[in-house]
């Protein structure tokens, strides 16, 4: 037997308790893995609160990220013992996921732990931090050099955005941070934004077409946000669009992209193929300060997830939360 979160609908009433779950019980896979650290995004929050349909089947053990070690292995791939990560492939959504002690996974789905990282670092970056990078990786696809501008990260205070704004200042991007947090105004800046705005100021509707601020944008927030990060690009400009904390909408104009060639790149990190996968890691393994994850990085036991859950959803959650589960 061992511990897990489990999420079910058993009556049409939706509720994640933590629970005890036999072996028997976990989903088919080639590999066994006894996770040592897990995260809480905010993919998670909705799933163990049910505030939106992201959980495919039930029960479901939720948790979209993990890493530990290899416990047991059909595949020549990985050996007992190996330390291993998972960020996405369904996991959390339609195949029971890493908020537990056991976890059985595809083969194809496991990276090695990259050398640069513990298994706790790695957990603090986690799907937040994989896709910032794959943001950032967008950006540059589309030409968005530290010369060309200012770079603004939405939903600053958040998982995706704290690591973003690291990231982008490394590289040498002189970052712009939204949050609606102005007690963060400090730790955004520790983090290297260089200047911090008020989120209000992008969240109601605007013009379909404003003065041209942004060479680049990553954006976690969707909606009025989003439409007027788009209407304030520059020419030529490339924003990335990952998250829907404001909404999924996005009620803009098609003005910026047949005005001023700006680019809007779609980040998915759930399904990314694995070669993205492994040049985000690598990169993540060169261009990301560990001084600086430490610094954005708060760890709880599975018992507090459920009640941190509510807090992501209420925005009142910092940086990124890694749960600690068997590390051992
Ligand atoms: P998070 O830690 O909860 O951060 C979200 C941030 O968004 C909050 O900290 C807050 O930042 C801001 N925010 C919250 N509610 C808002 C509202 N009503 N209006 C405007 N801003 C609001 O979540 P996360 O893990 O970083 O994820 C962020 C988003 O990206 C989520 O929608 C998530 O589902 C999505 N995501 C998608 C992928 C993908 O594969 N596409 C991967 C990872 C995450 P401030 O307090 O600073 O304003």
């Amino acid at each position: 037997m061992f511990k897990g979160l489990l999420t079910d609908k058993a009556g049409g009433s939706y509720a994640t308790k933590l629970t005890q779950l036999d072996e028997a019980q976990l989903p088919d896979g080639d590999v066994t893995v006894r996770v040592a650290y897990s995260t809480l995004n905010y993919k998670d929050a909705l799933a163990i609160t049910g505030r939106f349909p992201v959980v495919r089947h039930f029960p479901m053990v939720p948790g979209i990220d993990l890493v530990g070690a290899v416990e047991d292995s059909g595949s020549p791939k990985f050996k007992r013992g190996d330390l291993v990560l998972v960020n996405g492939f369904g996991i959390g959504d339609v195949h029971w996921g890493g908020l537990a002690e056991r976890a059985r996974l595809k083969s194809d789905w496991l990276i090695p732990l990259p050398k640069a990282f513990t298994p706790r670092q790695a957990m603090a970056i986690g799907t937040a931090g994989y896709t910032a990078m794959l943001c950032v990786m967008a950006l540059e696809h589309n030409g968005v050099t530290p010369d060309k501008g200012e770079v603004l990260v939405t939903g600053a205070a958040g998982g995706v955005g704290s690591i973003a704004i690291a990231l982008l200042h490394k590289l040498g991007y002189a970052v712009v941070a939204s949050t609606g947090r102005a007690a963060e105004a400090d730790y955004l800046k520790g983090l290297g934004a260089r200047e911090v705005i008020d989120r209000a100021k992008l969240s109601s509707p605007g013009e379909p077409l404003q003065k041209e601020r942004w060479a680049g944008a990553i954006d976690s927030v969707g909606s009025h946000t989003l439409a007027n990060v788009l209407a304030a690009m520059r020419y030529g400009g490339a924003a990335a669009a990952c998250g829907l904390a404001q909404g999924l909408d996005l009620p803009g104009s098609v003005a910026p992209f047949i005005l001023r060639g700006v680019t809007l790149a779609g980040i998915d990190s759930v399904y990314r193929p694995m070669p993205d996968r492994l040049e985000a890691w690598r990169r993540l393994s060169s261009d990301l300060d560990t001084r600086r994850l430490d610094s954005l990085t708060h760890q709880i036991g599975l018992d507090e997830t459920i009640g941190y859950a509510s807090k992501i959803l209420e925005g009142a959650v910092r940086g990124r939360l890694v749960v600690a589960i068997d590390p051992g």
